[in-house]
């Protein structure tokens, strides 16, 4: 556990570090992002061996999902940091002239960065990133759950940044209280609902505002009107990537009764395909991040029926794709979020009770929907809500700069990725300016015989 004295030296370095001047400068920005990207760079062979240690993450997987989403994120900011960060003028009533007005973008200060294991890596560095581009500095704690990636980070990150701009802070539960009880001038949490209340309680007692980056139960909705084969690599794909430990992985299906059998077929040839006869023996398939998270799936798979997978080996921490038929809203699978390998289907007759049903559970971080139906893709985006959506594919969105990330209600509060990140991190001050050479006194007392005046100007 990291001590209170300790913590607070660090925070007490960074506000002086911060209140110099130091971490505004955009130059200064461009090149701490250099060289965080030449430290992913360098650092590639070890992180791949660390995500390997913690979640058996097979290395095409570290490559897709924590380093090029990394080296995409850092490309973006190098292209607009400085056109986020200049100074933007805004219009200002005629009446109002001469005066003029503008936005000016600035650094919140000193920011805290909680963080998750299940892509331990990418979910540290990439509010990283909006935390230097908009100037700030930053004490990240990684989770204490992917030990060899939290040391990892610990150790790159103090081998190339000076602490007083940016510190990890390793350590579990009882580092993170320290933290929290902290006065930061942001919170970014990713993680889950439970701790976010903990966190947001933490925060609300210095006023400091927080991103909860949360999970939900993703729902997946699949249409009659689909390519089979393709619907299924793409679903699969999305559901058992990181051993479906994904905040993002598809929860639940809803599929058209039409089809399920015609999809329940398709699955099990397209799972064999993907990770062989015995998926436990598969280098591309990872593992449950520990015992208490693999006790917790093991008693999801007493529900319903198991039509595909059901495998498991806890000292191997092992659970096979596995999906699971003849479900039930009431079963225990249907009630928190899954984070896990399983994936339990509903079959639907009507889209509109398929809907509300969508709309009767927390609202989830994605939706998905797979069908060629364009009415239907309308009137689905249109009738629920959810952080983002995917449509006829899984988790992609993600992947966009240019698109927001974040939950909505019970799945999350702000946004990052790309300017969004920016956003975050920064405080926008409306500046407005007016010259002295002129001044009209229809605003001062006495203000008698003025209304009428008022009246024409403003026109009422
Ligand atoms: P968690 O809430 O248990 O832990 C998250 C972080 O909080 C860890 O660093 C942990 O050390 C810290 N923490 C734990 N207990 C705490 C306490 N009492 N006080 C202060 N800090 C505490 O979550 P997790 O198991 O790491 O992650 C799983 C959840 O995160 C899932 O719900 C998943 O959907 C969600 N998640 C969301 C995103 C996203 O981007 N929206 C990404 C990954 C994971």
């Amino acid at each position: 556990m990291t001590s209170n004295t300790f913590i607070s030296k660090i925070i007490c370095k960074q506000r002086e570090y911060f209140a110099a001047g130091n971490t505004s400068n955009i130059e200064f920005r461009v090149q701490q992002l250099k060289q965080l990207k030449q430290l992913i760079a360098d650092s590639e062979g070890r992180i791949y061996k660390a995500l390997q240690l913690d979640l058996h993450k097979p290395m095409l997987e570290c490559f897709t999902s924590e380093i090029t989403i990394i080296n995409k994120e850092i490309d973006n900011a190098f292209k607009y940091l400085k056109c986020w960060s200049s100074p933007q003028k805004v219009k200002v009533p005629w009446q109002l002239l001469p005066a003029s007005a503008i936005v000016r973008p600035e650094p919140l200060g000193v920011t805290l960065i909680i963080s998750s294991w299940n892509y331990p890596l990418q979910l540290v560095i990439m509010p990283l990133i909006g935390v230097i581009v908009a100037g700030n500095c930053a004490v990240i704690k990684p989770s204490e759950l992917a030990p060899h990636t939290s040391s990892l980070v610990a150790e790159i990150i103090a081998n190339k940044f000076n602490p007083e701009y940016i510190k990890v802070v390793e350590g579990g539960i009882e580092t993170s209280q320290n933290l929290i009880a902290e006065k930061f001038d942001y919170i970014f949490f990713t993680g889950s609902a439970s701790i976010a209340k903990i966190v947001m309680t933490a925060a609300a007692k210095h006023l400091t505002p927080v991103t909860l980056e949360l999970g939900g139960k993703n729902p997946c909705i699949i249409d009659a009107d689909i390519d089979i084969k393709q619907t299924i690599k793409r679903l699969t794909w999305g559901k058992f990537l990181n051993a479906g430990q994904s905040c993002l992985a598809p929860d639940y299906l809803l599929v058209n009764y039409h089809i399920k059998d015609d999809l329940l077929e398709e699955m099990r040839q397209h799972l064999q395909k993907a990770y062989g006869n015995d998926p436990q023996l598969s280098p591309d398939y990872a593992r449950i991040i520990n015992k208490k998270h693999f006790d917790r799936l093991e008693k999801l798979l007493k529900a319903g029926e198991i039509v595909i997978g059901g495998k498991i080996n806890r000292d191997d921490l092992y659970i096979a794709p596995t999906v699971i038929d003849s479900i039930t809203w009431e079963d225990d699978v249907m009630q928190e979020e899954i984070f896990g390998p399983i994936l339990p289907i509903i079959t639907y007759t009507n889209i509109f009770s398929a809907i509300a049903a969508i709309n009767s559970y927390t609202k989830p971080l994605a939706l998905y929907l797979f069908s060629r139906n364009k009415t239907l893709q309308k009137q689905v985006i249109e009738s629920t809500t959810s952080g983002g959506v995917c449509l006829n594919d899984t988790m992609m969105h993600f992947s966009l700069p240019s698109l927001p990330f974040g939950g909505v209600g019970g799945s999350g509060m702000g946004k990052y990725h790309g300017k969004a990140s920016f956003d975050t991190f920064s405080h926008y001050k409306s500046i407005y300016k007016n010259p002295q050479w002129l001044d009209i006194d229809w605003r001062y007392p006495p203000y008698q015989g003025k209304i009428a005046f008022l009246k024409r100007l403003l026109k009422f």
